[in-house]
């Protein structure tokens, strides 16, 4: 049978993927068998989560009734209900829902009569606390469909360290990353020299280790000198997988979902107030304003060496009426090249425009010429894809580490990029 649960905690405390992990012992405990557990992010633009919209799921076997039982206990006494945000669910299917809910939740946005009508069809046993939204989440867990996967190591803190300063020597995080990268990634940022499996909220999270296996962030982890955690789980997961992106075009993009838009860059990017860099991409004639904020760090120098009619494919969440960029594949560069008035072959000076259409003259001598100076300019990066630093990576967004998946570079060489030209000059 398969347990959902969500919408556990609030920006004081709490984690739900710590009351999964107690569930888990608690199921073990009760002599049930615990097959695996499951850490099912859905759709990072809903307003209502707290910190990465985060639900758990864990397929067990055993009696249903009694597995509901120690689930909404376990929820009556860890989740957060004083904070008028958390609205607990928890859902226990026999049958495991088909996929559809999970990729509504996942890639759109689900009301709670919708998850309620899903589990009354699966036959499911559900309880919805305060406003049940987090019916929506425990739907969507336990309909989830993984085609891809990756795995995170989750060490939870003792409840009286709960709230204070974690005690994780950073050196140690930097050796686990090194000696097992590429088989786990994102435990730190090496570029920028951060630390990223490490919250600075006061939930129960210890800290994270991502990777490719359940072996290999058992070895990551070896590495890592902490405070003593409490206990450890390993969850299945969908992050790093992209699984929220679908491709899009420019006309048709709806607020509050993730899409992978090819089109031709029609403007340089400009770096606005607070170093938020951005640029336009126009997709067949339509328009579309993408957005590398400050902490995407390095990756705004990508943005920033696109120069008009660049064929790029870009990812991220539309928001606010802009693309905010988690990756770009660069599919075709244009040829760049700066054109200027011609030196003066009498006297060497430079000339000046003699009018529109009319060629250049030279204000010293008076030597007239037709033609301007071209000079092809070196371009600063290469076709291929670009990615946003660990430290500023969504949970769901795809490391290239992982390689980018075959409808992407499908999307990125095969995407329309009507507008695109061949050259573009410059100033
Ligand atoms: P937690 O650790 O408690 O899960 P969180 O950051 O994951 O924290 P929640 O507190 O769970 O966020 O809040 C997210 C809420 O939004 C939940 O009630 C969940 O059921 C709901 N939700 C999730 N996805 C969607 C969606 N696509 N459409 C509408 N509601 C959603």
């Amino acid at each position: 049978m398969w347990i959902g649960i969500d919408d556990t905690d609030s920006p004081a405390g709490m984690c739900t993927t710590y009351l999964g992990a107690v569930l888990v012992r608690r199921l073990a405990q009760a002599g049930l068998r615990v097959v695996g557990a499951r850490l099912v992010r859905l759709n990072p633009n809903v307003i209502h989560k707290t910190r990465g919209n985060a639900a758990i799921a864990i397929e067990a076997d055993g009696d249903p009734e009694t597995v509901f039982a120690l689930a909404t206990a376990c929820v009556e006494e860890l989740a957060e209900f004083g904070d008028e945000k958390t609205n607990p669910g928890v859902a226990v299917a026999s049958v495991r829902p088909p996929p559809d809910f999970y990729y509504a939740a996942l890639r759109d946005y689900c009301t709670v009569d919708e998850a309620v009508g899903v589990l009354e069809a699966a036959g499911a046993l559900y309880r919805g606390y305060k406003n049940r939204r987090g019916l929506i989440g425990a739907t969507a867990a336990i309909s989830s469909d993984f085609p891809d996967l990756t795995y995170e190591l989750l060490a939870y803190r003792k409840r009286p360290a709960w709230g204070t300063h974690r005690q994780v020597d950073a050196a140690s995080l930097f050796r686990a990353e090194e000696r097992t990268y590429p088989h786990t990634w994102d435990t730190v940022d090496r570029e920028n020299g951060v630390v990223v499996g490490v919250p600075h909220t006061p939930d129960p999270v210890l800290f994270g280790i991502r990777g490719e296996s359940p072996a290999w962030v058992k070895e990551a982890r070896s590495f890592v000198r902490s405070e003593e955690p409490a206990c450890e789980q390993v969850y299945t997961t969908n992050q790093g997988t992209d699984a929220h992106l679908v491709p899009g075009s420019a006309a048709t993009l709806r607020e509050g979902r993730s899409y992978l838009v090819v089109g031709t860059v029609a403007e340089i990017a400009a770096t606005g107030a607070g170093g938020h860099v951005t640029f336009l991409l126009k997709d067949c004639g339509v328009d579309l304003r993408c957005m590398a904020y400050e902490p995407t760090k390095g990756f705004r120098g990508v943005v920033r060496a696109l120069v008009p009619g660049d064929v790029v494919a870009a990812a991220g969440s539309y928001k606010g009426g802009s693309l905010n960029l988690e990756k770009l594949g660069v599919a075709r560069l244009a040829d760049a090249v700066r054109i200027r008035p011609p030196v003066c072959p009498a006297c060497g000076k430079r000339m000046t425009s003699a009018g529109t259409g009319k060629g250049y003259k030279c204000r010293v001598c008076g030597e007239r010429s037709r033609e301007p100076e071209t000079e092809a300019l070196e371009r600063r990066i290469r076709p291929g894809w670009y990615e946003v630093p660990p430290t500023a990576r969504r949970h769901l967004a795809r490391p290239l580490v992982r390689g980018v998946p075959a409808w992407e570079e499908n999307v990125l060489q095969h995407g329309r990029g009507c507008d695109a030209s061949p050259t573009t000059s410059i100033k």
